[in-house]
């Protein structure tokens, strides 16, 4: 092998005389060095830096990133014998100066391979094997008339000439449809040099089927106008600013952010919202269609691949100046960027959670100072970090304490499930007095939204003869009946097997299943309440996005009287005619063992509260819980979010988690306990050396709390430390010590520590 490591050197400036004889290349793959290259005088004379290029690679030939053009290697790399680059991709750039800059940015604090984060930052397809083409416009054939001696032609030869001085350049399918001819005589005339047939791309356009909804002309309420001239005086002085907009569900934050979004576009300057999924409401997206029409540009992962491509492109093109898109829209290429709205800034979707392991708002943030742009992060429920910052000044706080039109915030009541029990001498799913409001909503021709946080229809299965519960084969966890294909699922790994007929270990035929989850209490609502229309939403249904979609129309047409599902309902979605939002059980989320369980479940209720009474109708919202006093649940029924941060940010302090503390995790993983164990120690003694004057606290290893995923072992080590420099430092250290990179994944500033 003859790759080595580069070290950091002086770009060749623009314009220099001399070319480069050298490309420093980042490669799509998990390996933290670059690799450095020949050039050819012809490669030289065109390569460029963000551009793609095809090298050797051990045996292989890989597509990887061209990071860095060099003159002259420095002495330790000149007596290595370096390979010859074989090709160019691109000729342009794929990777503008600024995305470049974003992603050493986004590599370095993350601690991930820089090549790993360009990929990340351009559209699948962009960088396969070189076996495989890459992804590129979708081109067809079109036809025009160009300039010709008089000739003899025959009636459909004549007919086609007619067609095209009438309507123009047009494709070749649609010419012969309308010419009436097939495709042999069109290109007949094409021989004759009659007419030129030529390729253009076609967009393939995510949104060619929105409807165009209407744009809405709102004035705005006093408090939105007070909050939207914050942001538009910023976006005006074209320098760097960040706002943490905390506005109550149903304040009309959209409404700001779309007109913010019109004010930058008038200054010609260019903004991203990013949102934490966008297949829950497409209804946003083709109200962004009807407001900037084509002018703005999708990118989720449901799109196709050619979908995407084009939507980068248009963007890349300026063709597109407004970019809404999940996660890795945050390194869309826009350019002249003057704003960023990061919506549901709380949410743990922005965080990818595979290497590269990066945060998508914390990228936002990074990316508006850098280009001196606008960033607002807003939430109803506001994450711990970032109303911390507010408050401490890194932020401006925005606020919109009330709803649009002075509705009233759902009343919310909790229901002791611990009395319940007392009652009826046996566990209930539903208590009386959510039955109850269902039936009364569905009386008054209202409609209700019950939130249960677990999907399929028994969470486990147990024999009651010798106690036996099926766990997945590869995973620490119970397999989940799902009743309608009649199976049980592992919802970590997927596994799927055959719902046994007796139990697996005693072969006794005293199956019993345990746990209800969505799928069961839609079955028992239907039970309960015949003519109580009821559909499901969470992700067994959502795989199928057109079922899904239907669901949420129908219920938005007043089709369906209850929808029962996951956290996927407590999400964005505007049904006016919903009054009653019942929760089923949260308890297992409180419980489970991560820093940031009571401030999920206090954004899960606020959130799925926040969909009853967005209407003319008050709304009303019960919660059953068996910990009725815990401050999760109080805080969030009363909606005080004060109330909960001033709680939860003491128990951080006290027991130093962030914002008070930089934290980072390593976990190892792999096929064999011993080893996986073995390799944990080993990074511990590694972190202990590096951290010899204590400045970091370290934890572990010790099993993650979710024990084997996957067919792996899991071991977990925590890093803590005042100095965010330190954690990295010392996390560094342990890295140079693996060996397997493979088989560890270091996280900063996890999102979550499971
Ligand atoms: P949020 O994003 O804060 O939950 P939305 O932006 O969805 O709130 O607004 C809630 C509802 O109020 C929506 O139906 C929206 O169309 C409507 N709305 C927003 N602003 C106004 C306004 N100024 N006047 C009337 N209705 C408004
Ligand atoms: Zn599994």
């Amino acid at each position: 092998m003859t790759n080595i490591e580069s070290e950091p050197r002086k770009l060749q400036s623009a314009g220099a005389a001399s070319t480069p004889a050298f490309a420093e290349v980042a490669m799509p793959l998990h390996v933290f060095q670059t690799f450095t290259y020949r050039l050819n005088p012809a490669l030289s004379a065109q390569a460029e830096v963000g551009a793609r290029i095809v090298v050797p690679l051990g045996r292989k030939l890989v597509t990887g990133y061209i990071v860095g053009l060099i003159d002259e290697l420095s002495t330790s790399l000149a007596q290595i014998d370096i390979k010859d680059a074989q090709s160019l991709v691109d000729l342009e750039p794929v990777c503008s100066p600024e995305i470049l800059q974003l992603a050493r940015w986004v590599a370095e604090y993350y601690a991930c391979p820089l090549g790993e984060v360009i990929k990340a930052a351009l559209p699948p397809g962009m960088t396969p094997s070189t076996k495989r083409a890459s992804i590129r416009p979708k081109l067809r054939r079109f036809v025009r008339l160009v300039d010709h001696d008089e000739q003899k032609l025959t009636e459909a030869q004549s007919r086609v000439i007619k067609t095209l001085a009438e309507v123009g350049p047009t494709s070749l399918q649609s010419l012969c449809e309308t010419a009436d001819v097939g495709a042999s005589t069109v290109s007949s005339l094409a021989k004759k040099r009659c007419v030129e047939i030529y390729d253009e791309a076609v967009r393939r356009d995510p949104l060619a089927h929105a409807s165009n909804l209407k744009r809405e002309a709102f004035t705005l309420t006093p408090a939105q106008a007070d909050v939207l001239r914050e942001i538009e005086r910023q976006i005006a002085s074209g320098s760097y600013g960040a706002f943490l907009l905390h506005g109550v569900t149903g304040s009309g934050k959209t409404e700001v952010y779309i007109r913010a979004m019109r004010n930058a576009l008038a200054l010609d300057r260019s903004s991203m919202m990013l949102v934490p999924e966008i297949a829950l409401t497409p209804v946003f997206s083709h109200r962004l269609r009807a407001e900037f029409g084509d002018k703005v540009a999708i990118f989720h992962s449901s799109l196709q691949k050619g979908e995407r491509f084009d939507e980068w492109t248009r963007v890349k093109n300026g063709d597109a100046r407004i970019v809404i898109g999940t996660r890795s829209a945050v390194f869309a290429p826009v350019q002249n960027l003057g704003l960023i709205v990061v919506d549901e800034e709380h949410e743990s979707s922005y965080r990818q959670q595979e290497s590269p392991y990066y945060n998508a708002r914390d990228t936002a943030i990074v990316r508006a100072q850098k280009e001196s742009a606008t960033v607002v992060l807003g939430s109803a429920t506001p994450s711990l970090e970032s109303f911390y910052n507010a408050r401490h000044g890194k932020y401006t706080m925005l606020a919109l304490p009330q709803r649009v039109g002075a509705r009233p915030m759902a009343e919310a009541t909790i229901i002791d499930m611990r009395n319940v029990f007392a009652r009826h001498g046996k566990p209930r799913v539903f208590s009386d007095e959510l039955l109850d409001a269902i039936r009364d909503t569905h009386a008054r021709q209202e409609q209700s939204i019950i939130l249960l946080n677990r999907r399929g229809y028994s969470r486990f299965i147990l024999c009651r003869s010798c106690g036996e519960t099926i766990q997945c084969p590869n995973c620490d966890v119970t397999l989940t009946y799902h009743r309608s294909e009649r199976v049980i699922v592992c919802h970590y790994c997927n596994h799927r097997q055959a719902v046994p007929a007796v139990c697996p270990a005693c072969g006794k035929k005293y199956i019993y299943y345990v746990g209800e989850g969505t799928e069961q209490l839609e079955e028992m609502l239907t039970q309960f309440f015949p003519a109580l229309r009821v559909a499901r939403i969470d992700r067994d249904t959502t795989a199928r996005r057109k079922v899904f979609e239907k669901s949420l129309s129908d219920f938005s047409a007043g089709e369906i009287d209850t929808l029962v599902g996951t956290q996927m309902l407590a999400k964005g979605h505007d049904f006016p005619n919903v009054t009653l939002v019942g929760v089923v059980s949260v308890d297992t989320g409180l419980a489970l063992p991560d820093f940031r369980a009571a401030e999920r479940t206090f954004q899960l209720i606020t959130q799925v509260a926040g969909r009853a009474g967005r209407g003319d109708r008050p709304g009303k919202v019960l919660i059953q819980t068996y910990h009725p006093y815990h401050y999760a649940l109080r805080h969030s029924c009363a909606q005080d979010y004060e109330a909960f941060y001033n709680e939860e940010i003491n128990y951080r302090k006290n027991h130093s988690y962030p914002p008070f503390v930089a934290l980072a995790s390593l976990l190892v993983h792999g096929p064999d306990l011993g080893r996986v164990r073995a390799d944990s120690l080993e990074i511990r003694k590694q972190l202990d050396l590096a951290n010899q004057d204590r400045k970091c606290r370290i934890l572990g290893p010790a099993p993650a709390p979710l024990a084997r995923l996957k067919a792996e072992h899991r071991y977990q080590l925590l890093i803590k430390s005042r100095s965010r420099k330190q954690v990295r430092e010392i996390a560094d250290a342990a890295l140079k010590s693996i060996t397997n990179l493979r088989s560890v994944n270091l996280e900063i500033d996890p999102v979550s520590i499971m």
